[in-house]
């Protein structure tokens, strides 16, 4: 497996794949891997003789209240498990090459697919996504990105922008990765004690039951308050889906289904 931290670097890499006609499938992260990250390597593979990754923990998709400072960083161990899952580069930029100048402004818009959910509660993050998105886009440029289900507005927010700015990418969809109790992997799953993961199992559960009809979706969120979450910032029903996003202790996790 390469690895890259200079755009440079790794452009003259995928100009390489490219010129001997091999696709590029490339798959955003911000690390502490998991099997749903994996999920979506092996998906990219499908789609691509090489896959890309990169590991960027962004600091323009966080508030300042939020936990950018202390989310999970392991770029030895996510280097490690994405060679054995056969990566051909891993792409590690650091500020200075995401932002030069330390200019963050964001080139594009977040679309229609941003306004509620998600941004009624971080009013900031999809800009920043859409911010660093773009810019890893123009550093790997890829044929094909993957980005998972389990972020769904998201999947939209980066559909919607890479149609609006005419991309030459096909954006891909992949499902949510879960543990056998139904719980969505999460990299903010490490934050959790045992007996706050008893109740993050429900969140899933709980969220089945609206999809099946049984509980509306203000049912769902005094089920989840009940369940012992202690904040729920939303249930709600778009796209096909129910999506949720609750709180336990200094964690939130989001799902749908
Ligand atoms: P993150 O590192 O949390 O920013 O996630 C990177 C990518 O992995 C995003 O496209 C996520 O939607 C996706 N992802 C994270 N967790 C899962 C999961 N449990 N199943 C599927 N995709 C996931």
């Amino acid at each position: 497996m390469h690895r890259f931290s200079v755009k440079d670097d790794l452009q003259a890499q995928v100009a390489a794949w490219k010129a001997a006609g091999e696709k590029v499938a490339f798959v955003p992260t911000m690390g502490a891997l998991h099997e749903g990250h994996l999920s979506l390597v092996a998906l990219a593979r499908t789609h691509a003789q090489r896959v890309v990754v990169s590991v960027y923990v962004n600091p323009t998709q966080f508030a300042p209240h939020e936990d950018f400072d202390s989310y999970p960083r392991d770029v030895n161990g996510d280097a490690a498990k994405l060679a054995s899952a056969g990566v051909d580069a891993l792409y590690t930029p650091d500020a200075a090459q995401m932002y030069p100048g330390g200019d963050m402004q964001s080139p594009v818009q977040a679309g229609t697919a941003a306004a509620g959910l998600e941004t009624d509660f971080r009013p900031h993050f999809f800009e920043g996504v859409v911010n660093v998105v773009y810019r890893l886009f123009d550093h790997v440029k890829p044929d094909v990105a993957v980005f998972g289900e389990k972020d769904f507005q998201q999947l939209q927010v980066i559909s919607e922008m890479v149609a609006a700015q005419s991309l030459p990418i096909t954006i891909v969809g992949a499902p949510i990765a879960r543990d056998p109790s139904g719980l969505a992997l999460s990299s903010r799953n490490a934050y959790l004690s045992e007996d706050e993961l008893v109740v993050a199992r429900q969140l899933n559960v709980i969220l089945r039951r609206v999809a099946s009809g049984d509980i509306d979706e203000a049912q769902a969120s005094e089920a989840l308050i009940e369940a012992g979450f202690a904040k729920v910032d939303y249930v709600a029903q778009r796209w096909g889906r129910v999506l949720g996003a609750a709180w336990l202790g200094k964690t939130r996790l989001i799902d749908n289904l």
